[in-house]
């Protein structure tokens, strides 16, 4: 048996996502091998990390500065927004590489199941945004699930009235796909082919 740091250490690391216990114990065992080297990195990238993680409070992106580098980006299009449901989303997406504009983080979806209701999003933000102005199209990336499918129309519902093309993903996303999950070829795919809200 293993002393209680290590088995600390191998349980905190089991409940990241796509870890099981078995590979937490192989990622300790190759940490503790190189202790002076690898885990000091580690050491120093997650206390780097989380010194500096901020929300932005433009977007809802997690990252090291407020505003984040993609609002910050000079050579993002500021006219086009992409809403999304969670930073996964939004991560996923940018690594297509392909929407060249802005984002914004719901920050979850609407959830009769759950009791999440639109005061829970940041729909007000993002209806302050655009309500400022400058903002000729907003894509609704929702995932394609029943309660993205739902949050989607409650925005588009919401953005009736306002001067902006509402697109959406074009759904050669797979039906009940979480877009975290997809491969950026599908990504890219459903990015080039958006379509406007119905
Ligand atoms: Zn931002």
């Amino acid at each position: 048996m293993a002393s209680q740091e290590i088995e600390t250490l191998t349980a905190a690391l089991s409940r990241l996502p796509g870890l099981g216990p078995r590979s937490a114990r192989r990622a300790v065992l190759w940490l503790i091998k190189r202790r002076e080297t690898a885990l000091v990195q580690l050491l120093e990238a997650l206390d780097a990390v989380r010194e500096a993680l901020v929300e932005c409070r433009t977007c809802g992106n997690v990252d090291t500065t407020d505003p984040c580098g993609i609002c910050a980006d000079p050579r993002r299009d500021a006219r086009s927004i992409c809403v999304v449901e969670e930073v996964a989303d939004l991560w996923a997406l940018d690594r297509a590489r392909l929407f060249t504009g802005r984002y914004h983080v719901l920050g979850g979806r609407l959830s009769a199941l759950d009791g999440v209701r639109p005061e829970d999003l940041a729909i007000d933000s993002l209806l302050r945004r655009i309500g400022e102005g400058g903002i000729d199209e907003v894509l609704l990336a929702m995932n394609a699930t029943l309660e993205g499918q739902t949050t989607a129309h409650y925005i588009a519902e919401r953005l009736e009235g306002f001067p902006v093309r509402v697109t959406q993903l074009a759904h050669g996303l797979p039906v009940g796909g979480e877009l975290d999950y997809l491969d950026e070829g599908t990504l890219a795919q459903a990015i080039r082919a958006r379509r406007p809200v119905a």
